[in-house]
């Protein structure tokens, strides 16, 4: 086990200066780092992607990243994970922290990535799958997965400028089609396609006659939950003249308590608004986009990908289970092999504590208290403070003597195959 130094990233939907969870985490685990107070801090990198590989925070040894230790000693992996993976980490763990919305998008499944990066590689720029896991460390806001029918529905008839998007034959098919799966799902399918079909001119005039009528509305003291008012405005206010602004009306509104979490599996459509996660993913950079965003919408793609599914808000948060092996921890384990998230609660009367050893390198984040850790392996003990981050082998434990008096609180991602 070895302390790292982790990417920072300045994208400018990123919570500024100490608002940012990304900030204090950085400063918690390096004291002479410096916050600009102005500055976005959007997201910290744990893992060896090649944007943002980690810098090992050890001079004794040679490699000075987290990338060129693993191309050296691959067998810090796990033989399992080493193989399953070629040589390479398989996950990027993140700590995101959201001011402004990010683009509404999906990732696409491992069969639609590869057909897509031989296509278009300028769009798909890797084969692989992104399943993503979101886990609140601040109340967080986001947009996931198609709206029950009825919702959706309601918003047809509330919302007459959504409804001229999507047209009367679709919005009566989708009307009709209740009770029967496969008709709603291809009916929503029509529905959304027409929506995002539509041109500029069109949604950008629809756009601009509902925000004028809920702030005429809102003005005027009236309620304007049926149109979805408050989010409707505030996505306008962050990308006016947005496509996206309208897909309120198609994904549930998810919030997620601290400790909550959100599994974006493929073809999920989705979008984060507000607050600050941990957050998880396969190693890739494939994202369709489908609003609420300046880049490239391929809305082909976009529209035939997508799981047409509809499911209430509550059914997107993702089980987390105690492990039956500790009861400090906390797994969050999605149904894919590249990555599984712990969360390590250890009680303030716990002083000395074992982070068990898995057969896959972890990356470990400190967000709460202190300890002294120690590895029959490392070069030497580190001190963990909050904010620190330290790489841990396969089959490697870790002893923590506890230092502070109210306990610890750890984030820890590995790939349990
Ligand atoms: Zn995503």
């Amino acid at each position: 086990m070895f302390p790292l130094t982790c990417a920072v990233q300045n994208y400018a939907w990123g919570k500024i200066g100490l608002d940012s969870e990304v900030a204090k985490l950085v400063v918690g685990g390096d004291p002479v780092a410096v916050i600009e107070r102005d500055k976005p801090y959007a997201e910290l990198w744990m893992g060896a992607h090649p944007k943002g590989d980690a810098q090992i925070k050890d001079n004794r040894i040679a490699q000075t990243t987290l990338g060129q230790w693993i191309t050296h000693y691959p067998a810090c992996l796990g033989s399992k994970v080493k193989d399953a993976f070629q040589g390479q980490l398989p996950f990027l763990f993140k700590v995101l922290s959201v001011n402004t919305a990010l683009s509404i998008q999906a990732h696409p499944n491992k069969e639609l990535a590869a057909t897509l990066h031989a296509q278009f590689p300028e769009h798909y720029p890797d084969n692989n799958h992104k399943p993503e896991m979101a886990i609140a460390l601040t109340r967080f806001q986001g947009l996931c997965g198609f709206r029950p029918v009825d919702e959706i529905l309601g918003f047809l008839q509330a919302v007459p400028e959504f409804h001229a998007l999507v047209g009367r034959d679709a919005a009566e098919e989708l009307r009709s089609s209740v009770g029967d799966e496969v008709r709603t799902g291809r009916a929503l399918k029509k529905c959304f396609t027409k929506m995002m079909s539509c041109e500029k001119k069109v949604f950008v005039d629809e756009l601009n006659e509902l925000v004028k009528r809920v702030t005429q509305e809102g003005a005027a003291g009236k309620d304007t939950s049926s149109s979805n008012g408050d989010l409707l405005l505030r996505l306008h206010s962050q990308y006016p003249g947005d496509i996206g602004c309208f897909s309120i009306y198609f994904l549930n509104y998810v919030v997620l308590e601290p400790g909550q979490a959100m599994f974006l599996g493929a073809n999920e459509p989705h979008a984060y608004i507000y607050g600050d996660c941990i957050e998880c993913m396969a190693c890739s950079d494939n994202t369709v986009r489908a609003g609420l965003t300046r880049k490239y919408i391929d809305v082909n793609t976009l529209c035939e990908m997508l799981n047409y599914k509809p499911a209430s808000a509550s059914s997107k948060i993702f089980p987390c289970v105690p492990d039956p092996a500790d009861p400090c921890v906390t797994l969050y384990d999605p149904p894919v092999p590249d990555f599984t998230v712990m969360k390590i609660q250890v009680p303030a009367s716990v002083k000395d504590y074992t982070v068990a050893s898995v057969d896959s390198a972890s990356i470990l984040l400190v967000i709460e208290g202190d300890a002294m850790a120690t590895s029959a392996a490392a070069f030497s003990d580190v001190t963990l403070t909050r904010g620190s981050v330290l790489f841990v082998s396969a089959n490697e434990s870790v002893s923590l003597q506890v230092t502070s008096q109210s306990g610890m609180t750890l984030f820890r991602a590995c790939s349990l195959l």
